[in-house]
């Protein structure tokens, strides 16, 4: 039987030479009209200090001093290098990995000092740094929602299938522009009561994943509500926490953080600091392939943990609409963090990377 992995491993799907070929002439194609709708979303002026830019800073969704930790020879995987879509890109060098461009150089290297710098990192985790990595976060996922919007009249253009709902990228682009004004209020008046740090631990040891992410929690830990996701009405806001993992030099960071506008995860932060060390890692570790594509590996992990990783992958993302009533029985049999040990738990010491 082929697993879900072998189905979107085109590798392991053994193309004829033709069928690769024509598979390798779509790809150009896909990567020619995102350069195309990376181009036509640039803006002429930065949107922090509304500056006409000249050249766009090339920014980092997460700082790449943290990549550069789980790199292997300055390669590492992302989402895309996992699942194999282009078999003769299997690695993503760390210079490229999760880089967009959206504000000036100016801005940004004044506004993510404080976290943007290893040792700060590795001793404090301040509600300014918290500030910096929300508004690092929201001005990332504002670019990849602007650039989805653009994409989705460019596959039209061109007879390609689309797959994003512009609807519901409408409706995202006006809640990261909310938490944008939100975090860049906060990292002007270095506002120490922005945000809740809801769970926050340094591990004496490296792991092989870096991520910077904003997930929208769909059940806590004890299979209640927390956002009803497919629940499609313009005054209903999502609410995000972002979680951070940041492997540095000797150890690692885990930190999971709201914005304090948002009441709806004092419950679940209050579970997660009841769990022992090790539980607590493998709930946090199967929320971030459960929910997100934006995390980065270390491309020495193995084939098997790579599998694993890919089925959990594979099934999130699958709705791009939020035009369901909530059902709690839909919620919990693809929600529910109580089945978080399928996975191998990526933040445990036995997964750590040989310094
Ligand atoms: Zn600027």
């Amino acid at each position: 039987m082929i697993s879900k992995y072998d189905e979107f491993k085109i590798d392991k799907i053994k193309l004829s030479d033709e069928e690769l070929a024509r598979w390798q002439k779509l790809l150009k194609k896909i990567n020619d009209l995102n350069k195309h709708a990376e181009n036509s979303i640039k803006p002429e002026c930065c949107p922090i200090c509304s500056k006409s830019i000249t050249s766009l800073c090339k920014s980092h969704s997460l700082p790449a001093f943290v990549l550069r930790t789980i790199a292997d020879k300055g390669y590492i995987k992302s989402c895309k290098e996992l699942i194999g879509i282009n078999p003769k890109k299997t690695y993503i060098g760390v210079k490229e990995a999760g880089v967009f461009y959206s504000i000036c150089r100016e801005c940004d290297s004044k506004y993510f000092q404080d976290y943007e710098n290893p040792e700060t990192l590795a001793e404090t985790f301040s509600p300014l740094m918290m500030a910096e990595i929300a508004l690092k976060c929201s001005l990332f996922y504002l670019h990849k929602r602007y650039k989805e919007k653009a994409l989705i009249s460019l596959y039209r253009k061109n007879n390609l299938p689309n797959l994003l709902d512009s609807e519901v990228i409408e409706m995202d682009i006006e809640e990261y522009k909310k938490d944008y004004e939100y975090d860049i209020y906060h990292v002007k008046k270095n506002d120490s009561n922005g945000y809740n740090l809801g769970y926050y631990k340094i591990l004496p040891y490296v792991v092989p994943i870096a991520c910077q992410i904003p997930i929208a929690l769909v059940l806590d830990l004890n299979d209640c509500l927390v956002n009803d996701v497919y629940y499609k009405k313009p005054n209903y806001k999502i609410e995000n926490c972002i979680v951070c993992i940041y492997p540095l030099k000797d150890s690692t960071i885990v930190a999971l953080f709201s914005r304090n506008k948002n009441n709806r995860y004092r419950k679940f932060f209050k579970q997660l600091n009841k769990l022992d060390l090790d539980t607590a890692l493998e709930k946090i570790n199967y929320i971030i392939f459960k929910y997100s594509e934006d995390f980065f590996l270390s491309n020495t992990l193995n084939e098997e943990c790579v599998k694993s990783i890919l089925d959990i992958v594979s099934e999130s993302g699958v709705f791009f609409t939020r035009d369901k009533k909530f059902k709690q029985d839909f919620y919990i049999e693809n929600y529910t963090l109580k089945q978080s040990n399928q996975l191998p738990n990526l933040l445990i010491e036995q997964y750590a990377l040989n310094r």
